[in-house]
């Protein structure tokens, strides 16, 4: 009796330590758009002097410039972390050769993952879309939704419904999307069974934060993670802050504070769910800084900070990388932004 105990101890103890050690991790990738350093002391003195990206102990820079371009856009860049390939500001998922690639998403898919796309911007748009789409220009919405219907992609939350069903070519994109059931709320979207889901947020762009979109990116992250957890795979998860750019461009602190504290919430959930699961990786990342943002000013007492934007563009600055969890020792140093797809597909074997 004593020894059947024991043996089944045993045999609890090593099924355990190889499911720990050699089950593919879950990755979540997360990216500011427009998220420099500076988008990030701000939104961490606003917040009282603390963010969820103190939690991670491995930090890189990477370096954004696009193929012969100096100051990248988001397709660019977007392109280089989600394809390991720099490529023509404007494109997406194409190198500079005409060759079409291989997304970090459709590689984790060939490995047996599920994948998930979030984003504060329309699904379509390019940061997203560098994840599923293949085409010559970011513009190209309807072609970006017609190669998401076909991505297989498991769950996707975003704005953009517009570019499915109001069409140059008469196609009802949700309607051919058979395997999905398309959500309207964050309520049905939790209480679906489906394991194909798509949530629109907005029928076009989603609203900034400050005038009231809805839901708020972390709990659109803890809806996924809890659907995601229930299933027996692992998985790859791209998050988006997609309108800390917006604000950025707009030159308005208020706008990028608002959007960096919401995506800084989603941070925390993610690596919460991280610390609770095991065997998740959380990377947190921008794919360019907007804005040419310097703080001059500000009270750490008072959560107050001013600023003065360089540019309503985008600038040239390198940005950080944040890791958290299996493998993310290997984002510490400074590397190209393409290092980022490359460390990430090591990790999915
Ligand atoms: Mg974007
Ligand atoms: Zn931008």
């Amino acid at each position: 009796m004593k020894k059947l105990v024991f043996v089944g101890l045993f045999l609890f103890q090593f099924t355990a330590l190889t499911a720990q050690d050699q089950n593919s991790p879950n990755i979540i990738l997360m990216i500011g758009d427009g998220m420099g350093l500076s988008q990030i002391t701000a939104g961490m003195y606003s917040i009282g002097n603390t963010t969820a990206l103190e939690e991670f102990e491995t930090i890189g820079l990477a370096k954004t410039h696009a193929h012969e371009q100096f100051v990248t856009d988001s397709a660019a860049s977007g392109t280089a972390i989600a394809c390991g390939e720099k490529t023509y500001n404007g494109v997406l998922g194409i190198d500079p050769k005409n060759q079409y690639l291989e997304s970090i998403l459709e590689y984790s898919q060939t490995q047996g993952y599920l994948t998930a796309l979030l984003a504060t911007s329309s699904i379509v748009h390019a940061t997203p879309a560098a994840f599923y789409a293949n085409v010559d220009s970011r513009k190209k919405y309807q072609d970006i939704a017609l190669q998401l219907s076909e991505s297989n992609v498991d769950y996707f939350i975003g704005g953009g419904r517009k570019h499915f069903v109001t069409r140059d070519d008469k196609r009802n994109l949700v309607k051919e999307m058979s395997a999905y059931e398309m959500v309207n709320t964050l309520n049905k979207f939790e209480k679906s069974q489906s394991k194909k889901i798509g949530f629109f947020t907005d029928d076009d762009e989603p609203k900034r934060l400050s005038e009231g979109r809805y839901p708020d990116l972390d709990k659109l992250v803890v809806a996924t993670l809890d659907k995601l957890a229930t299933r027996k795979k692992p998985f790859f998860m791209m998050v988006e802050g997609s309108q800390i750019d917006w604000g950025g461009h707009a030159n308005e602190l208020n706008y990028v504070l608002s959007e960096f504290e919401e995506f800084n919430n989603a941070i925390a959930s993610a690596v919460a769910f991280a610390k609770k699961q095991g065997n998740t990786i959380v990377i947190v990342t921008a794919d360019h800084e907007t804005g040419g943002l310097s703080l001059l000013k500000g009270d750490v007492a008072r959560n107050t900070v001013s600023g003065r934007f360089s540019t309503e563009g985008h600038t040239a600055a390198m940005v950080p990388v944040f890791a958290f969890g299996p493998g993310a020792s290997s984002f510490s140093g400074i590397y190209e932004n393409t290092s980022i797809f490359k460390k990430m597909k090591v990790l999915v074997q």
